[in-house]
Formats: structure tokens, sequence, C-alpha cells
């Protein structure tokens, strides 16, 4: 219980950071929550909530702390209605039982993906209908939420490649619309560039869903397994094709695992900052911007501006020295 709280409170903190001041949970997140935070003594929670929405409040905690369980929310000041109460025996008992989850089911083969010929907006638009009524796609969504295929300039020469939706992707159907993709909006136009010149991506067309009946199930993330990386992998190999780049910068390393494989490399430094192929294309694998989020330093901006720079050389794309400059330490 302790680490769903744990895994809750950091993810509750890695919004905040990235400046998301409000929260909407569904009601059924927000009876998961009432029973775990209830289940422990001298909580306070709140009864009912006619929005389902929290704020960020004006907590002055330490987002970048990392494994303390503190006894709230960080930044939660109270939920929308406070009232107190006691969970009672029953409450608890539910609790306990929800901790037992079902693994996972396997997933069928991946799909074949065949484009037909044309142009590149109608085989996109083939690839597209075939990946939203993709039986497997449709299956990981919860209710509601959309799947999620590239978007950008289909004659884009950089093609860049995260890891899997969030939150926001999952509700806009569109990759990289959250505080990391407004932070990666930021970095293409560093390189001067328009988000809209380039093409964005992810290994995964859906947001990994967190075991059913924990009481992350609709806010936390998880990395996707190999396996469902590997189901996906066909709709970014289609993607590549149609969109032909001549480079792919892959963010973070689980891009790098879904691209490379598992096992293929140790630790994203072994790899980072160096060009590798894929699908006979070069990769530029860099850091996912949900690091510089969690790591805001001049060091780990300039790391991932280096390997940017990189690829900026490689298409010739011009760099002034203010450029060059950018989180260089004076
Ligand atoms: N992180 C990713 O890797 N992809 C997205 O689309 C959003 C966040």
């Amino acid at each position: 219980m302790r680490a769903a709280l744990t895994a809750l409170t950091d993810e509750l903190k890695r919004l905040r950071a990235s400046g998301v001041k409000t929260v909407s949970i569904s009601e059924e997140t927000l009876a998961h929550l009432r029973k775990v935070v209830g289940s422990r003594a001298g909580q306070r929670v709140n009864a009912s909530g006619a929005r389902n929405e929290f704020s960020a409040g004006t907590s002055t905690s330490d987002a970048a702390g990392k494994n303390d369980a503190p006894s709230r929310a960080p930044g939660v000041s109270t939920f929308s209605r406070p009232e107190s109460v006691t969970a009672p025996r029953a409450a608890q008992t539910a609790t306990a039982k929800m901790e037992t989850v079902t693994p996972a089911p396997k997933l069928p083969p991946p799909p074949v993906v065949s484009l037909p010929s044309g142009d590149k907006q109608t085989r996109w638009d083939a690839l597209f209908a075939q990946v939203i009524a993709d039986p497997v796609c449709l299956q990981h969504l919860r209710p509601g939420k959309k799947v999620v295929l590239g978007v950008g300039d289909l004659d884009a020469k950089i093609f860049f490649c995260g890891e899997a939706p969030g939150a926001e992707e999952e509700i806009q159907g569109e990759p990289f619309v959250g505080p990391a993709g407004q932070l990666l909006t930021k970095m293409i136009q560093a390189m001067g560039l328009k988000r809209s010149d380039v093409y964005i991506g992810n290994i995964m067309n859906w947001r990994p869903d967190l075991p059913l009946g924990s009481a992350q199930a609709q806010m936390g993330n998880r990395p996707p397994t190999e396996e469902e990386m590997q189901y996906c992998l066909p709709f970014l190999r289609a993607q590549l094709e149609i969109v032909n780049p001549d480079v792919i910068v892959a963010l973070g390393s689980t891009a790098a695992q879904g691209l490379f494989g598992y096992g293929s490399f140790k630790t994203l430094g072994e790899i980072r900052g160096r060009w590798k192929p894929f699908a006979e294309k070069p990769v530029m694998v860099t850091y996912h911007p949900s690091y510089i989020l969690r790591n805001p330093s001049n060091r780990s901006k300039r790391a991932i501006w280096e390997d940017l720079l990189k690829v900026m050389e490689r298409q010739a794309l011009p760099i002034s020295e203010k450029q060059r400059a950018y989180f260089s330490d004076k």
C-alpha cells in the first residue's frame, strides 16, 4: 500500500513540478483513494467531491524528493470538500483485496501492416484507420480515451520518437501534448524549427495501464513491457516508411529499448549522444523531456541540447553562436 501511495505522490510531484495545477480524477479512482487514504489511521478524506478535482495548492514540499511516503499527497492541501471520516474495517478489507491484481493477458502476435499505394497522406490515413480499429489497441484503452498515432509533417526530415502516450495524450489522441510535450516543443523551437516542421510519434499507441483495482489505475504511468512495444512496433515502422525521415531522435531509454530491443544496452549513457541505425535510419538517442522536468539542472539541459546540436549539424541546420552556447556553464 505504501508503494502505491509513493507512486501516486511521486506522480503528483512530477505533475506539479511541470506546472500542472489541477488534476481531474474519476469517481472510481476517488473511491479507491478514499479507501486507501482512509485505511491509514488519522487521515482526512472527503466523503464526496462534486467535480472530482483537487488542486496542487500551495504546498512547499520538495518536488525532487523521491522515496518519501508522506501521510498525505504533497501539494494536495485538501480534497475539494474536506470531511473527516474514519475508514470502517470493511473498507480496509476491500483495500487489501484490491492489492490482488491479475497478471496482464498475453498479447497476440504483432499486427501485419500493409500500406496502400498512393501519396503519403493516403497511406497515413489508411494506417490511422487500421490503428484506431486495432482490437488490441482498443482493448487497452481506458473508457473514453483515444488510441494515439504520430503527428506532424509527413515530409519531415526529423522524426522524434517517444515512449507512450500519457494522461493528456490519451485524452487528445495526440502525442506529446502534456507537460513533456510542451518541453519537447520548446526543444524543437530552440533548434530553430516549428513543431509542425517535424514528425512526432511514440513506440506505443496506447497508454500502458496500471493494474485495475490499484489506486493509480487512472492516474499513474508505467513504462510499456517489451511485449507491448513489440506489438506496436509495426505501426511505428509504417510511420517511418511513410514519412521517410533523414534522422530519428529517440527520446529516453524506453524508446531506445523499443527500437533496439531489450538487453541491447545496459544504461542510456552507453548509447546516448551517438548515432545508431534503426530501419536503415540514423537514430540519435537522447534523454526524454520528462527527465529534464524531473532534473531541471543546466547540466541535464546541456546534455540533451548537445545531442540535438548533433542532429542539427547532421541536417545542416544553421547554428548560431548563441545556440551553441545554450546551457553552457559560465
Ligand atoms: N511521453 C512520451 O513518451 N510520449 C508522449 O506522447 C507523451 C509523453
